[in-house]
């Protein structure tokens, strides 16, 4: 079955899974809570008879279909393709209709909508943050001083910055005017961990590729669609495709640093609209594809940094260990790009498993379901300590969110940072 094809068939898909049990053994929740109901197989089944009317989507029903970590690992390994992650991401549509968003997810999303409102709120959280957090400077993160809802003591959550990328940098910064790409940031990037952008701007320096900054470029909406908010999935998408299609043919590309951004933008804004069959959205989404990539996936193959990063002659002696982002490696294939660009200077010690969930999950997993991803983050953990590597690189924020307190939790001293961070150290060193 295509990705694309009928996903409101629930009944369809059901009938199509064969239960050869394939998609188990690499689930990661039922590695941490192994039970059939929350194993792919187990879900879809439930998905087939909740259509078939024999299944009410009670809490129970609401507490399993939550429970999915969306990691697709499952889709990779199944003979039959089966969607099970986008059926899973329909449903929850309908158990927010039926029971609403928790208040501080709907109070989350609406900040997403309005940016000016989220830069007030950041600021207001940076100015006061001492109140309630202490700085673990060392990780680039705060940890709450007290317990508070939702967030469990102990937990180290991404930092603040003082000034947001998109607040901090002129709209245009001219590098030689040759070439001129776009760079979409998102959320975490914009807000918490601002040296992935900063990182940016100095290797367009250095390759003298002008960069635009867009400034009214909003959430990609991932936080939302994997919550089952869809009127925050239609407003964001239809707001970024109309602004995106405004300085499209301007730009050679649109630079997105994060997995999860990239696979909403790539991949799923046209599925979301062919699934509720606006074609013409769909289609203009589709269209945008055609410009916008990965950040490590454009440098490698639009590029010459690989020769670049080369001719530094730079050896660094900390090794670093690369985890593939599930929206990285299993929705857009992309896992050798950082690896090609990062072994001109880094040894890379690779991890047992660098394709294993890192847990992260979505809003929901990182709140109410916060003892799941905090199980399944203790694996990832461990095989990152095993490789003794200082460093732990991917490109993808959520995961870094997520890795860092897992590392954190079980007190290994391995620092996380995206792979253009890495590059542009490597860059500024050479030029030292
Ligand atoms: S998306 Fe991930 S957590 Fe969800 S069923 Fe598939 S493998 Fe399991
Ligand atoms: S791998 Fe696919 S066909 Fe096999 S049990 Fe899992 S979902 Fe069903």
């Amino acid at each position: 079955m295509k990705r694309t094809e009928d996903i409101f068939n629930f009944k369809a898909i059901s009938d199509e899974c064969v239960k050869c049990g394939k998609c188990i053994p690499v689930c990661t929740i039922h590695q941490v809570n192994a039970d059939e109901v929350t194993s792919p197989r187990g879900f879809i089944d439930l998905l087939g008879q909740y259509q078939q009317g024999n299944l009410e989507l009670d809490k129970n029903a609401k507490d399993i279909f939550e429970s999915c970590f969306l990691c697709t690992a499952c889709t990779d390994v199944c003979p039959n393709l089966l969607p099970t992650d986008m059926v899973i991401e329909e449903v929850r549509a309908d158990i927010a209709q039926k029971f609403g968003i928790a208040w501080f997810k709907k109070a989350f999303f609406t900040l997403l909508r309005h940016r000016k409102l989220m830069d007030i709120m950041m600021k207001l959280g940076y100015t006061f943050r001492t109140c309630g957090f202490k700085d673990d400077i060392k990780r680039g993160g705060i940890i709450p001083r007290f317990p508070m809802p939702i967030i469990k003591s102990g937990r180290l959550l991404p930092s603040l910055s003082k000034i947001s990328f998109l607040n901090k940098y002129p709209e245009n910064i001219d590098n030689g005017g040759k070439r001129r790409v776009a760079i979409f940031i998102g959320c975490l990037a914009n807000y918490n961990y601002t040296t992935i952008g900063d990182s940016l701007i100095e290797i367009f320096a250095e390759l003298g590729i002008d960069a635009f900054i867009p400034k009214e470029q909003k959430c990609c909406s991932a936080p939302a669609y994997f919550t089952g908010d869809f009127y925050t999935v239609e407003t964001l998408s239809k707001f970024n495709i109309e602004y995106f299609e405004s300085f499209i043919d301007e730009v050679e590309a649109i630079i997105i640093p994060e997995a999860t951004c990239s696979a909403m933008i790539k991949h799923d804004w046209e599925v979301f609209f062919n699934n509720r069959k606006m074609y013409d959205w769909a289609k203009r989404a589709k269209e945008l594809n055609k410009k916008i990539f990965m950040a490590t996936e454009w440098f490698e193959k639009n590029t010459d940094l690989k020769e670049v990063l080369k001719s530094k002659n730079i050896k660094f002696e900390d090794t670093i260990t690369y985890h593939d982002a599930c929206h990285a490696k299993k929705v857009q294939n992309i896992h050798k790009e950082p690896r090609a660009l990062l072994s001109q200077n880094y040894t890379i010690n690779e991890m047992s498993d660098s394709s294993r969930c890192c847990g992260f999950g979505g809003v929901t997993m990182q709140t109410e379901k916060y003892h799941f991803a905090e199980l399944a983050g203790i694996p990832k953990a461990k095989m990152i300590e095993e490789t003794k590597a200082k460093i732990v690189s991917a490109e993808c924020s959520a995961c870094r969110m997520q890795i860092s307190n897992s590392l954190h939790q079980d007190n290994i001293d391995i620092l996380f940072q995206n792979p253009v961070e890495l590059i542009a150290k490597a860059l500024k060193e050479g030029n030292n």
